[in-house]
């Protein structure tokens, strides 16, 4: 070998061939449970690259050194997927994180729908054909008062469907100071071009008044359109024009205003301590014509993107091709319904993990922050600090908490490692670094589950 290592050509002629490795015992069980063929491939994929490696003077791998890789990596590859994770990170709506959990009821709902056929698109009564939009309409009328109301795949996809069906080929006026990125790439300008409507931006970064509206309008006019600032804020000399001074010049001139309202918390957020959060109620009690807002943030409830207003818009919306395109499946649609019922029964507070942990009491979470570090032993202590809402809702409000701070001196690798570690742990848990210390939030983490966390930490640290 060591004459192999020297001399690439040598190298390449000591690498084992894909039958080789795949007589390997290592390779047995992988070649019982996955396609044949799937197997060669990865086998061919590991040779290449370590044909690769010995050309440029790397060692050459055993036969059986590729059937351990080979099998390591069908294995990871064929698990259940996504992963589930605890999320320490006190980061309530954390969107890599999946957003929202679900209510058991909703969770249930989902799993009802998922094992079999489901009335979906039938009325059961006459046999005939019904839509999937009805019931979740229906309950979005009693809850908001909405005339009308549809589901769409995400707020995202809504607020493109909705430009489409309103105010495609013309222009759609939005303050300069809205007409920004919200996060992933998602741009307002960019959706607007997407949407074929024109963006006619008015006022300034940090003031735009009723008047700036005023002025815009033209014949071109199709919609005036409002952003709810849900991942920053424009502090200092601003002015934003109310929602009900924008809405009076959008009837003056009989065009729809179109509100993308982000968030939808249909509780008030000002009962928990933040700063209020605009309702869809208050919304188009202000005037809006279609209000915007996705299921998975604080209104607690799976990815979707839920309109409501005008019936007339609402039909629009309803009958563009985009609909179709953009249209919510069964699984959705089961996990939304079950959520709203827990808003129509007046139990949102206590039954949406997302509300539940908003509300979650100063008291309960010192109580718990000290029982996890006492489990976990002298590497870790308690302070005070804060938790956010994340996923762009009330990007300037913290929430009071308890933090876990873990000492990650005795590991090598420090924080950086000890998260790792963490993360890849079972079950995974991710933390949060700060001025390199590992802090973990109870808030976000299900009370159920802070024995098994503290066991986990406390392998973590070795
Ligand atoms: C989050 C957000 C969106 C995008 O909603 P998704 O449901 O993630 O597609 C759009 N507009 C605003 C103001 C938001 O806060």
């Amino acid at each position: 070998m060591s004459q192999a290592a020297d001399n690439p050509a040598a190298s390449l002629r000591a690498l084992p061939s894909v039958d080789r490795v795949l007589a390997e015992p290592a390779l047995a069980a992988a070649l019982e449970r996955y396609r044949r063929d799937l197997v060669v491939d990865a086998v061919r994929d590991d040779l290449a690259t370590a044909r690769e490696a010995a050309a440029g003077g790397g060692s050459v791998p055993s036969s059986d050194g590729v059937a351990r890789a080979v099998a390591a990596r069908l294995e990871e590859r064929a698990g259940a997927w996504p992963t589930p994770v605890i999320n320490a990170t006190g980061v309530i709506l954390h969107t890599n994180l999946g957003r929202a959990p679900l209510s058991e009821a909703a969770s249930r709902a989902v799993a009802a729908s998922a094992e079999g056929y489901a009335d979906l698109e039938m009325d059961l009564e006459s046999g005939g054909r019904g839509s999937r939009h009805a019931a979740i309409a229906d309950l979005l009328r009693q809850l908001i008062g909405a005339e009308a109301g549809i589901t769409l795949n995400n707020n995202a996809g809504a607020m493109l469907l909705g430009l489409a069906a309103v105010a495609s080929g013309r222009e759609v006026v939005v303050s300069r100071g809205e007409a920004s990125e919200i996060g992933g790439g998602f741009r307002i300008p960019d959706v607007l071009a997407q949407s074929g409507a024109r963006l006619v931006e008015v006022g300034t970064v940090n003031r735009t008044y009723a008047h700036d509206y005023e002025r815009a309008v033209t014949p071109e006019t199709g919609a005036l359109l409002v952003v709810h600032r849900s991942n920053f804020q424009v502090v200092g000399f601003t002015h934003e024009a109310g929602l009900g001074e924008v809405a009076a010049v959008a009837r003056t001139h009989g065009i729809p205003l179109l509100h993308d309202l982000g968030s939808g918390a249909l509780l008030d957020t000002a009962a928990y301590g933040l700063t209020h959060e605009t309702t869809p109620q208050e919304s188009l009690a202000a005037g809006a014509s279609l209000v915007f807002f996705s299921g998975d943030k604080l209104l607690g409830g799976p990815q979707a993107g839920i309109v409501v207003g005008s019936a007339a818009l609402v039909d629009r919306l309803a009958a563009h091709p985009l609909a179709r395109a953009l249209r919510a499946d069964k699984l959705t649609l089961a996990a939304l319904h079950a959520t709203l019922l827990h808003y129509v029964r007046g139990e949102a507070a206590e039954a949406l993990p997302v509300w539940r942990m908003i509300g979650v009491s100063a008291d309960e979470l010192a109580a718990r922050a000290g029982a996890l570090a006492s489990l976990i032993g002298k590497r870790a202590s308690v302070q005070p600090g804060t938790s956010a809402l994340g996923g762009g809702s009330l990007p300037g409000d913290e929430l009071e908490t308890r933090l876990v701070v873990l000492d990650a001196k005795d590991v090598p690798g420090g924080a950086e490692e000890l998260t790792r570690r963490l993360r890849t742990g079972e079950p995974p848990i991710v933390a949060r670094i700060e001025d390199g210390r590992v802090l973990l939030d109870p808030r976000t983490v299900p009370p159920g589950r802070d024995a098994e966390l503290a066991v986990a930490v406390s392998r973590a640290l070795g």
